[in-house]
């Protein structure tokens, strides 16, 4: 099944150009794991990067210390390459087990406790040592997150599995990023899903029941 959903290009520039916050290069290194369709435009990217490097000395550099600098730069050893066997680490939930991309398996060890939330779902936080709130969030078949919007922008990456709210469907490798003008509702029908998410801020709930929770929503996402 195709990827729908991508990171805009700019993200992908800001994610090769190292500017992203911690929470935002999780989610757009874990999306490139699973997407040879960014994979390509991260490489695009990468060499336009080296070359506006190689053709423009920042104003106000000596020339010379510049072009001794990119040849300290291009003459230091390679930095070690991430092993291309298959990640070993694997993670169980609810009785299933899903094996990481690499990005979340270099992550392992941030990875806290599954906790269960309101809804048949559980979250476990993956500690990346910033103020930003990261979780791995399981949705059982047949669960639902109230309906919500937000006081600022909430990404989804769908690792495994299918989820749905009122404009569409997304599976697996689907980046899905919402602001404060999308009311939406993710459910999932008769398969589960596992997926990575941040939020700018927590959960404002709008609708009816859940308004009530709206004072706790900061612990189920947080
Ligand atoms: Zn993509």
């Amino acid at each position: 099944m195709k990827i729908k959903y991508h990171p805009t290009d700019e993200l992908i520039e800001h994610f090769t150009a190292g500017i992203l916050s911690p929470a935002l290069s999780v989610l757009v290194s874990t999306h490139l794991d699973l997407c040879p369709r960014c994979q390509q435009v991260n490489l695009e990217v990468e060499e336009s990067l080296a070359e506006q490097l190689i053709t423009t000395s920042p104003a106000g550099v000596n020339t010379a210390d510049y072009d001794q600098m990119l040849e300290h730069i291009f003459n230091s050893p390679a930095p070690v390459q991430q092993p291309q066997r298959q990640s070993l680490h694997s993670l169980r939930v609810n009785g299933k087990t899903f094996v990481l991309p690499p990005t979340l398996a270099r992550q392992y060890q941030r990875i806290g406790q599954w906790s269960r939330i309101p809804g048949k779902m559980f979250k476990a936080p993956v500690q990346l040592g910033s103020d930003e709130c990261i979780h791995l969030i399981y949705m059982d078949k047949g669960s639902r997150v109230p309906e919500h919007t937000h006081k600022g922008n909430e990404v989804t990456l769908v690792i495994n599995g299918v989820f749905n709210d009122e404009q569409d469907e997304y599976r697996d490798g689907d980046f899905v990023m919402l602001d404060q003008q999308h009311k939406h509702q993710p459910q999932t029908q008769s398969h589960d899903c596992l997926t990575l998410a941040t939020l700018d801020a927590p959960l404002l709930f709008t609708a009816g029941l859940p308004r009530l929770l709206n004072p706790f929503s900061s612990l189920f996402f947080k």
